[in-house]
């Protein structure tokens, strides 16, 4: 296996005006300028968060969780969103069915899905985050 010497970007770099790989210099496809086809580098590799986990956005998506997935949403994340939405309804249909075979215990799984999905959230990457 060939090994190739990895020159990492600048931070400073403007990844979005990128047409070459900054790790391995592979030509990236103009229709793909996010991620390289050779190699594993993607936008946003060795980014640094914009503000630390934590901060008021964290919190707010946590609270909007009281509706699984809208603070999927709020964060930028459609897909994850609705699929943390189907999976809500699922959680509720499934302890309901749970709930008759194990005297109630099959219950836990609602508050147990909802509290994943608020830690998820939170640690979740904010795409919406305004810059600075
Ligand atoms: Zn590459």
């Amino acid at each position: 296996m060939p090994t190739q010497s990895i020159d990492p970007a600048p931070a400073a770099t403007a990844v979005a005006q990128l047409t070459d790989c900054p790790l391995c210099g592979t030509h990236l496809d103009p229709a793909h300028p996010t991620e390289c086809p050779r190699c594993d580098w993607t936008q946003g590799y060795r980014r640094q968060r914009e503000k630390p986990v934590g901060n008021a956005r964290d919190i707010a998506a946590v609270l909007l969780t009281v509706v699984p997935g809208l603070g999927h949403f709020y964060k930028g994340h459609t897909t994850l969103g609705v699929l943390v939405l189907l999976g809500g309804i699922l959680a509720v249909f499934a302890a309901a069915v749970a709930a008759t075979a194990t005297m109630g215990l099959g219950l836990l799984f609602v508050p147990v899905y909802w509290v994943a999905m608020m830690l998820h959230v939170f640690w979740l990457e904010d795409l919406r985050m305004p810059a600075r």
